[in-house]
């Protein structure tokens, strides 16, 4: 049994303008506890969808989620899936609920219903966790883009979840809260073993995951580790979807003739690719 298994789903959005379209496509992953999947895609390949999926919020048509053996579908056992399997969302804006950082991480632990004692232990736990701490009793407000989101996470960590699965969690940030929070999400998936289910469209993020997993229209189009994926670089490009530069490069000197020995995935290892050439 995986850590989750989606077999066969198929889902279609009841509603006017989308005329019944199937979203998912009898699409089946199995995710391994304490993986690093990147879900990537171009726009309505049915990415959040699948999000959705993973912790019931959404229910397959047909086809079955499973966490840990326990069906989406089945309402006994949804808030033991809701627990081990959070979701963080791309506008941090809308994910904290209360004004003080502190009182924002308790609120999740609260509606479990845990004890006073247990709920303090936790918050400072899952505020250490996103390095957090010191703002504990900071206005949620005030702060900035990347440091929300690390608080909403904080919130998600505090329910002591096994997965933690991001839509987009960077996209609305400047370059330094994106650097913070894909620290963050490293870091809990290496320290906690959180397995971690990463959508984005940043191909430098991606490219930090163990596997990459690519949706195109309902279904997958092709998934392995980053550098097996990004270097089916014409396959990428034929579906619209980008390549990380370094890989792009690497690929580019290959075709006139360098021989590339391990596809580069960030600058550091294109610099050390080329280097051994013209050595
Ligand atoms: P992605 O995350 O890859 O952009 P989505 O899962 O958001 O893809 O969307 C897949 C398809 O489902 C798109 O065609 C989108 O327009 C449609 N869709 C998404 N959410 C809804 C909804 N709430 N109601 C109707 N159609 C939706």
């Amino acid at each position: 049994m995986h850590f989750i298994d989606v077999d066969r789903v198929v889902f279609s959005y009841e509603n006017e303008d989308n005329n019944n379209t199937k979203v998912l496509k009898e699409l089946s992953l199995s995710i391994g506890k304490g993986e690093f999947i990147a879900l990537l895609g171009h726009n309505g390949s049915g990415k959040s969808t699948l999000a959705k999926m993973f912790n019931g919020i959404l229910l397959p048509d047909t086809g079955d989620v499973t966490v840990c053996g326990m069906n989406t579908k089945n309402d006994d056992t949804l808030i033991n899936i809701r627990r081990k399997v959070g979701l963080v969302m791309q506008n941090p804006d809308n994910q904290l609920v209360a004004s003080i950082v502190e009182e924002d991480v308790a609120f999740g632990p609260e509606n479990l219903g845990l004890e006073p004692s247990e709920i303090r232990i936790r918050v400072d736990e899952a505020l250490k966790a996103v390095d957090m701490y010191a703002y504990k009793d900071h206005a949620s407000y005030k702060l900035s883009g990347g440091q929300k989101q690390r608080v909403a996470i904080a919130g998600i960590i505090a329910m002591q979840p096994d997965c933690i699965v991001l839509d987009e969690p960077t996209a609305m940030l400047d370059p330094q809260g994106r650097q913070e929070v894909m620290d963050t999400i490293v870091k809990l998936n290496k320290e906690k073993n959180i397995t971690i289910i990463l959508i984005t469209h940043y191909m430098d993020e991606a490219a930090l995951a163990n596997r990459l997993v690519i949706l195109d229209n309902g279904k997958i189009l092709t998934q392995g580790r980053p550098d097996e994926v990004f270097s089916k670089v014409e396959l990428l490009k034929r579906h619209k979807l980008d390549v990380p530069q370094a890989a792009q490069l690497a690929y580019r000197l290959k075709s006139c003739g360098f021989r590339i020995n391990k596809l580069p995935l960030n600058a550091e290892e294109c610099v050390e690719e080329i280097a051994a050439q013209l050595k």
